[in-house]
């Protein structure tokens, strides 16, 4: 396991540190191949996407600010 760079302050941080941390692919169930999140703001909330860089699966969470 790698370890966490930063350790974020804010729950924003935090939230991403999360999902880093925990996520699976929803289509494959891998852990281990987790790409990276990206981030963009709409409508008041946050959209964090990634793509499973061994399935292709796109993941999606919403995060209300
Ligand atoms: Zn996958």
């Amino acid at each position: 396991m790698a370890a966490a760079g930063t350790r974020g302050t804010t729950p924003l941080d935090r939230y991403r540190d999360r999902l880093r941390g925990t996520e699976r692919c929803g289509a494959c169930g891998t852990a281990e191949a987790a790409g990276e999140w990206t981030t963009r703001y709409r409508d008041g909330r946050l959209v964090y996407r990634r793509v499973c860089p061994r399935c292709g699966g796109i993941e999606r969470r919403e995060f209300r600010l």
